[in-house]
């Protein structure tokens, strides 16, 4: 398995090409299909951020960087799919409205780095992430 900092500048070098060999060598779920669009797309951008920026290779801790497939499995694995949102606890009708999101935003394979949460508060949770972001970086 390739650590995520390797994957991560193989994505952004050739994201196409990428996105068609993944997709080739796992029949696996893609972060857009676990996490929903917009936050498969935030994640992508925060570990580019990461990787491009010194601050973020010096806070982060690569130790804990598992790849895309192994992160996926192990959410699957030992997650429970529940149709609850965490926020405001509210039963959504399919896993469609509701999301995987990451709380730390550093992608931890630590259960309690993950909550569910419905589509609308997933998004209030966006918001303030890349504000939390902007300004780490
Ligand atoms: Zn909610």
């Amino acid at each position: 398995m390739k650590n995520l900092k390797t994957m991560t500048k193989r994505i952004f070098s050739n994201p196409e090409k990428t996105k068609e060999k993944m997709s080739l060598a796992r029949k696996e779920k893609t972060w857009e299909e676990i996490f929903g669009i917009a936050h498969a797309k935030r994640m992508k951008k925060e570990m580019s951020l990461l990787v491009k920026t010194e601050v973020g290779a010096k806070n982060r801790n690569w130790k804990d960087d598992i790849s895309y497939g192994a992160l996926h499995q192990w959410i699957r694995r030992h997650l429970p799919k529940t149709l609850k949102c965490e926020k405001c606890n509210k039963i959504v009708k399919s896993s469609k409205y509701i999301h995987w999101v990451n709380k730390s935003g550093k992608y931890l394979r630590n259960l309690k780095d993950w909550i569910r949460l419905s589509v609308s508060c997933h998004k209030v949770f966006d918001d303030n992430f890349m504000v939390a972001i902007r300004k780490r970086l």
